[in-house]
């Protein structure tokens, strides 16, 4: 008896977050498939049948969407939102696209502020079942998983900036992702975890290396993105400064999908929504609210810098990077704000990192020689 072809759906690229969409549709006997990573080629296809002043992340996953494609996907899926910036137009204009393309390759979205009831959806439909526990498993696993895989981000910029031979932290952290891609249950991930952190700490550093600590922020898409943001953290890394996201897909399911009732700290929003206030009264779309918010945040930490990355045309991160200077008033912290599109040259970009923690190392030691002083 030959076995049934299993459906096969794609999501786009976004850092790590395949590892996560891989569990959960293979839970529940959907295969993954996983588009060749972002590269030139899938943005020069996304940008040819893009509208021309579109921001970025649309043209890559459109690239992403159409090598899936080309790959033999039977679906191609994404998270949409209501919202006041593009990403609610964006569901739309690519199954339009697509169309006009000759594709017959069904798109179907995620809703995501149904939260839970949302991905449940989604699921039902792909996959023709109705199978509460399954799918309750499958979405709790792959939740876990996005946690982990945020924990281990955060150890690979730790280990990154104090590394002693080169390239080595990245070089354990691949690795150890191989442990959580196979883990296919909440027990086996715990124990994945386990191993993947013990394997990655066997990079050697030097403790008393001068290290900067630098908060990253941004739209979402181009902060977790490492193709579009240029692999900023790999770069800062090797300058010797330990990255840290202030947002990731974690931080965002918490806003987005978590019930309230296993919500057990402030979340990114909440604490945006107080933080951001005296600069920013409401949400104006995309992720302003709590860019603006963690720049107070990273002040309040004695963070020694903060970098803020968007892509080019996006309405919300233009009006929070017009918001940073009348900030510098109450918070004295370095802020670079970096645009990004499709003509970002990469040398160009490394001096503007350069110049930045060279001036973030100097009033570091400034400071510190005034507090000796002091002393
Ligand atoms: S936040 Fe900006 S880049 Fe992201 S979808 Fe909205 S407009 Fe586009």
């Amino acid at each position: 008896m030959t076995e049934k072809k299993k459906i096969k759906v794609a999501f786009p690229h976004m850092g790590t977050i395949y590892i996560a969409w891989s569990a959960i549709l293979n839970k529940i006997g959907i295969e993954a498939y996983v588009p060749p990573y972002t590269s030139k080629k899938t943005l020069s296809l996304g940008t040819k049948h893009s509208p021309e002043a579109i921001c970025l992340p649309y043209k890559l996953i459109l690239g992403n969407f159409i090598e899936a494609i080309e790959g033999g996907t039977d679906y191609v899926a994404m998270i949409t939102s209501p919202g006041i910036c593009r990403l609610g137009e964006y569901g739309g204009c690519i199954d339009s696209a697509l169309k006009d393309m000759g594709y017959e390759t069904k798109y179907i979205e995620m809703r995501l502020y149904d939260g839970i009831k949302g991905m449940y959806d989604f699921l039902k439909r792909v996959s023709g079942k109705n199978d509460p526990v399954l799918f309750l498993r499958a979405i709790n696993l792959g939740i876990r998983k996005v946690f982990v895989l945020d924990r281990m981000e955060s150890r690979l910029s730790y280990l990154r900036a104090r590394e002693i031979k080169s390239g080595e932290a990245e070089k354990l952290y691949n690795r150890a992702l191989k442990f959580i891609k196979d883990a296919n249950s909440t027990r086996a991930l715990q124990k994945a975890e386990k191993e993947a952190l013990a394997l990655m700490n066997q990079c050697q550093i030097d403790e008393k290396r001068e290290v900067l600590r630098v908060d990253l922020t941004g739209e979402i898409y181009i902060v977790c993105d490492e193709f579009s943001n240029q692999n900023i953290m790999r770069e800062l890394g090797k300058m010797g400064v330990e990255v840290r996201k202030s947002l990731t897909v974690g931080s965002f399911l918490r806003d987005a999908i978590i019930p309230k009732a296993f919500k057990k700290e402030e979340t990114h929003l909440e604490r945006a929504e107080k933080l951001a206030k005296p600069y920013l009264m409401r949400d104006i779309g995309g992720d302003a609210l709590e860019c603006v918010s963690d720049v107070v945040y990273a002040e309040q930490r004695g963070i020694d810098g903060i970098i803020h990355v968007s892509p080019f045309t996006c309405m919300p991160e233009i009006m929070s990077q017009n918001i940073f200077p009348a900030m510098r008033e109450d918070c004295d912290i370095p802020i670079l704000p970096l645009i990004m599109d499709e003509q970002t040259g990469k040398a160009g970009y490394i001096t503007r990192l350069e110049a930045f923690v060279d001036l973030m190392r100097r009033k570091k030691r400034k400071l510190a020689m005034a507090n000796q002083k002091k002393d």
